[in-house]
């Protein structure tokens, strides 16, 4: 399957199964899209055939010289040869192999506290509280939590753990506890627990940060932008911004972890379609890891991204990514989680063709034990799993997950992006479709160009230093 786009000058070939970029002339552009008009999939021989060279002709004639063409061609059967160029798929075979194949659990969402000091206006989990009651995780269930994660994994030495909200600080001292167990259990069980604490920052302070640089792998803070956006979008209940309280507390965060191991993640809505600029901002600021997000809401809400709303958010992109190539230029990059892509290798096959795990080799767990898919799931009650006591009690829902993978959904099947965004959201394509073996469109849209925009950003970084 080959897909072509021009972006910010640069005439890009993508063949989707090897994973081949090739920046290309006009001339080259052109004679492969006629040939993926052809077929999608050619040999050697193929292209020696009478009707491709007819074709050609017919076609480019009145542009290029016979002999100019004759040369592309060659150009082009040599790609083939070298198997980087109108591939065959050889991964749909696997599809079925990954559906069948056994799974260990590798990663637990804690809901430390389902209680937040923010009111932000997109909450999906409603200020904290889920559709539920206001809560906070006891040390008990905790540890019953990471001894289940301990006991499912197989052999799998790294376990990732992942203290989430509402906001998390409002139950710290459960949160230190259980990395203190964490610690100790990982020692007699040959683990190795890596932690994440995603927090909104109210309560960011210097014994938080010390204890977060010894034991947190990554750490996510949220933000959305500039202060108007961030504070029109992310209110404390009284009304007022949090901004100004939230930002030097994440700068001195990130710079006590050298610029690593964490990331400024934003939101953008409908509100400020100009997330280039809170993207900018972001850098601006000082922080080197980021990503900011579109929103997922309603249609109905005012927020919400709409399908006529994809043309500005295309540019944004397109502008995202020039502004990027320039500070790389100047050496003053950073990262942009979406258009970070592996070219080289990627993911591994499982992971490439059926994505976040979610369901699982992921779960929930709620501050009362139970487990979901992933957070997004939680409260949904047809996607109860099981719980911290009693373990998975519904297999056949994470059956289901499982068998939900690029080559499960005929939109993905078709698609150029498949390998890089694995299938999407499936609690999107719940929200959206009642099922999880469909997807969001809007979001695929938007997905769909993330990924061209980050493969023009590797060719032009790449043709530099060439
Ligand atoms: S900080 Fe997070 S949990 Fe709290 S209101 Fe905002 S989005 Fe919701
Ligand atoms: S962008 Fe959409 S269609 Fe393409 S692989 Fe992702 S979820 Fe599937
Ligand atoms: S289903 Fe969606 S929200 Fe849940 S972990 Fe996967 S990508 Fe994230």
């Amino acid at each position: 399957m080959i897909h072509q786009y021009e972006n910010n000058g640069y005439r890009i070939v993508l063949d989707v199964n090897s994973g081949c970029v090739h920046v290309v002339d006009g001339i080259g552009y052109d004679v492969i899209a006629c040939l993926a008009d052809i077929s999608q999939e050619h040999t050697e021989e193929s292209l020696k055939s009478e009707g491709i060279w007819e074709k050609l002709l017919k076609e480019l004639k009145e542009k290029y010289s016979e002999e100019e063409l004759k040369e592309t061609l060659d150009d082009v059967t040599e790609l083939v040869k070298a198997g980087q160029l109108f591939t065959k798929d050889l991964y749909e075979g696997f599809a079925g192999e990954v559906k069948k194949r056994k799974t260990v659990v590798k990663a637990l969402c804690l809901h430390i506290a389902h209680d937040c000091n923010l009111a932000c206006k997109y909450c999906f989990a409603e200020e904290g509280e889920y559709h539920g009651r206001r809560a906070l995780m006891s040390f008990d269930v905790g540890k019953k939590a990471l001894d289940f994660l301990i006991a499912n994994s197989g052999s799998r030495r790294n376990l990732e753990v992942d203290f989430f909200g509402g906001e998390p600080l409002m139950n710290w001292q459960v949160v230190k506890d259980l990395v203190a167990y964490g610690r100790e259990q990982e020692k007699l069980h040959g683990k190795h627990f890596r932690f994440t604490l995603t927090t909104n920052g109210v309560l960011l302070n210097d014994e938080v940060q010390e204890f977060v640089n010894k034991e947190m792998d990554n750490v996510v803070l949220s933000l959305d932008g500039r202060k108007e956006v961030n504070d029109y979008m992310r209110p404390f209940r009284n009304g007022k911004g949090s901004y100004e309280l939230i930002v030097p507390k994440f700068q001195k965060l990130a710079d006590s972890r050298n610029q690593e191991k964490y990331y400024v993640r934003g939101t953008f809505t409908r509100k400020n379609l100009d997330f280039s600029k809170d993207v900018i901002h972001f850098a601006d600021l000082g922080f080197k890891q980021m990503s900011i997000e579109p929103v997922v809401g309603e249609e109905s809400e005012e927020y919400a991204i709409r399908k006529e709303d994809l043309p500005v958010i295309f540019e944004e992109y397109d502008k995202l990514a020039k502004y990027m190539i320039e500070r790389e230029r100047q050496g003053k990059g950073f990262n942009f989680f979406h258009f970070m892509i592996d070219l080289e290798g990627g993911p591994c096959l499982a992971k490439r063709l059926s994505g976040c795990g979610s369901g699982t080799e992921y779960l929930a767990v709620t501050p009362w034990g139970d487990f979901y898919p992933c957070h997004q799931f939680v409260g949904e009650e047809e996607f109860l799993m099981g719980n911290v006591d009693e373990g998975v009690t519904h297999p056949e829902i994470a059956d289901d997950f499982r068998g939900c993978n690029v080559y499960s959904k005929e939109k993905c099947r078709n698609c150029f992006a498949r390998f890089y965004c694995s299938g999407g959201c499936m609690a999107n394509s719940h929200k959206f479709h009642g099922s999880i073996h469909d997807t969001y469109d809007i979001a695929c849209d938007m997905e769909q160009k993330r990924v061209e925009c980050a493969i023009m950003i590797k060719a032009a970084l790449a043709e530099e230093r060439k």
